[in-house]
């Protein structure tokens, strides 16, 4: 049988992944996020292990060492963000469908790495990606800037990716991806439980 997929949801910064994410997973099942380590502040609201693993930059050196990332990368302000290979093995352990979601050097390295790995790229207007990113509110004005200028260029890289969804209407993005994630589970033989 085929390997299970891996599915990497990828876009630019503030195209709305982690909504999308969250709708996908209340519509198909037997599906689990990995969470990431990151460097960067832990925003208010956010829990640790829960939305991301914080790390020190020390504690993630020394992982990136010990060669605990599947990938990682730098991102804006020098903050590094990476995949664990535990967060991996665990889903897998737990007989789920993993989902990471990535920036797109990350997701790159998954898909050329990973076997199985089902690459999502989420697009979004730019003067959309600039309001949400301002009524989040939780990056510096410098900081929101840095990343939509990096999602400019992002969004020019949307055909390396196997498919592309348009954030453009909530419901209908979360149908689509939805549909594409039932279809590749259906492909390869894993359809997910009821
Ligand atoms: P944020 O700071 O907004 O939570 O995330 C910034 C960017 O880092 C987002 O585009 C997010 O998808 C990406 N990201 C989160 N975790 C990882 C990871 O483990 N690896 C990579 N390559 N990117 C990640």
């Amino acid at each position: 049988m085929p390997s299970r997929p891996v599915f990497v949801i990828t876009g630019p910064s503030g195209a709305g992944k982690g909504t999308l994410i969250k709708g996908l997973l209340e519509r198909v099942s037997g599906l689990e996020i990995a969470v990431s380590a990151t460097t960067r502040a832990q925003r208010p609201g956010e829990i640790d292990g829960h939305d991301y693993w914080f790390l020190s930059d020390e504690e993630f050196t020394r992982r990136v060492q010990v060669g605990a990332f599947l990938e990682y990368v730098p991102y804006v302000s020098g903050r590094r963000y990476g995949t664990l290979r535990s967060e991996i093995d665990r889903i897998s352990d737990d007989d789920q469908v993993c989902v990471l979601e990535l920036e797109l050097e990350g997701a790159l390295a998954v898909q050329a790495d990973v076997l199985g790995s089902v690459t999502i790229f989420i697009a979004a207007d730019v003067t959309e990606l600039e309001r949400r990113l301002r009524a989040r509110a939780t990056e510096s004005t410098g900081e929101i800037g840095e990343r939509i200028e990096l999602a400019r260029q992002q969004l020019e890289q949307a055909h390396r990716f196997r498919y592309m969804v348009r954030n453009d209407d909530l419901e209908r993005a979360t149908g689509v991806l939805a549909a594409i994630v039932t279809c590749e589970l259906a492909r390869v033989g894993t359809m997910s439980r009821p």
